[in-house]
């Protein structure tokens, strides 16, 4: 048998017919593609920090349960104290979770354009996925479509990214709200952008029973640890703590995230310091001619190119040295679209130096 027909025997077709999450070779070039914090550390930090690191015990398998980071998490965020956590390795992690969770036949809904996992995973579970495009002109909810998509497809979970990616606004509350009571199923608000906005479910768990808010800590300064958290009401979190995987959380992260989050005055610094540069691009792309860019509450920035030339321009700019994303091919709402994530001061004038040149005639 040719691994060919051994591979459509026994895979399911959805994953053959699926494509891989690809991430671009950033080498050498200044990397503005992944909504990532610029910042190093501090020298002090830094040692203090390899000083905690010491007391890891790399030969025995980490805490299973994460006692000590979860309960940093939860004083960190202000997380109402009848509601439980889940640690997972990365939000991406707690996405498959929730979606290996339900049965086999159930639908997840979500916003077109969102995050792409959602969809990603559905998809290689066999999951019935339903996309409701976001209104064209302010990437807001389109409240009355997703409401009848609602009734009709009966969602099991449906997730909301608030900001979202990769258009960066924040949908209207409200309409969150009338979401949330309309839907019979888990309602997911992803705030994995939650340090660059002014915005939170948080606080609105103990209004609503289906309502599940999730964050990390990668767009905060920490993608290289993998490391997210859902939160919810603890019935819901215990029936999903049977799929997690028992020591998901290596020790290394573990330590290491405790200490980042307790010495959290300077990832705050850092942020602050993105979302004043948030500003700044904003600003410089708003002044360009044939440039359209979206009002941000996350660390990124979607901006519109002239027809038919976002792949050229973004060629032209990863020529000059600077890696955005190119959101283009994906079609739909985000034909003609790229997206640059903020760096440091340097970094986004070398992006708009570089844009400026992509722009010119000829
Ligand atoms: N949710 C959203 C909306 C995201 O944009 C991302 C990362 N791009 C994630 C979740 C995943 O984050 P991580 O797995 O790094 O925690």
């Amino acid at each position: 048998m040719s691994t060919n027909h051994l591979i459509s025997q026994i895979f399911r077709k959805e994953l053959l017919a699926m494509s891989a999450y690809k991430v671009a070779d950033a080498s050498g070039l200044i990397k503005l593609d992944a909504m990532e914090n610029p910042y190093n550390w501090t020298d002090d930090l830094v040692e203090s920090w390899l000083e905690s690191l010491k007391t890891c015990e790399l030969n025995r398998y980490p805490d299973p349960e994460a006692k000590q980071l979860a309960q940093t998490i939860k004083d960190r965020n202000k997380i109402p104290p009848a509601f439980d956590v889940l640690l997972g390795n990365g939000s991406d992690e707690l996405i498959q979770i929730l979606l290996m969770a339900l049965q086999p036949n159930a639908s997840v809904l979500s916003p077109q354009p969102s995050f792409v996992m959602y969809q990603q995973i559905s998809q290689s579970l066999g999951l019935n996925f339903i996309n409701v495009p976001l209104l064209s002109s302010t990437f807001d909810l389109d409240l009355p479509v997703m409401l009848a998509a609602i009734a009709t497809h009966q969602p099991a979970i449906i997730f909301l990214a608030y900001p979202n990616n990769p258009t960066g606004n924040l949908f209207n509350a409200e309409a969150i709200k009338q979401i949330l009571v309309a839907a019979k199923g888990l309602v997911v608000i992803d705030e994995a952008y939650a340090p660059f906005a002014d915005a939170s479910f948080m606080d609105e768990l103990t209004q609503y029973e289906n309502l599940l808010v999730m964050r990390t800590v990668s767009k905060l300064g920490l993608a290289g640890l993998r490391l997210g958290y859902l939160v919810g009401a603890p019935a819901i979190i215990e029936q999903l703590n049977k799929i997690r995987l028992p020591y998901n959380i290596n020790i290394l992260t573990q330590v290491t995230a405790n200490f980042a989050l307790i010495h959290h005055a300077m990832f705050d610094e850092q942020t602050q310091k993105i979302c004043a540069e948030r500003i700044e691009v904003y600003e410089q792309l708003g002044n360009m001619d044939g440039i359209t860019a979206y009002p941000s509450a996350a660390n990124f920035i979607l901006f519109r190119t002239p027809k038919d030339k976002a792949t050229e321009i973004f060629a032209a700019i990863k020529q000059q040295g600077v890696l955005i994303k190119n959101l283009s091919p994906q079609g739909g709402l985000l034909a003609d679209c790229l997206r640059v994530t903020i760096g440091k001061p340097e970094e986004n004038q070398m992006f708009i130096g570089a844009l400026r040149k992509a722009l010119l005639p000829g």
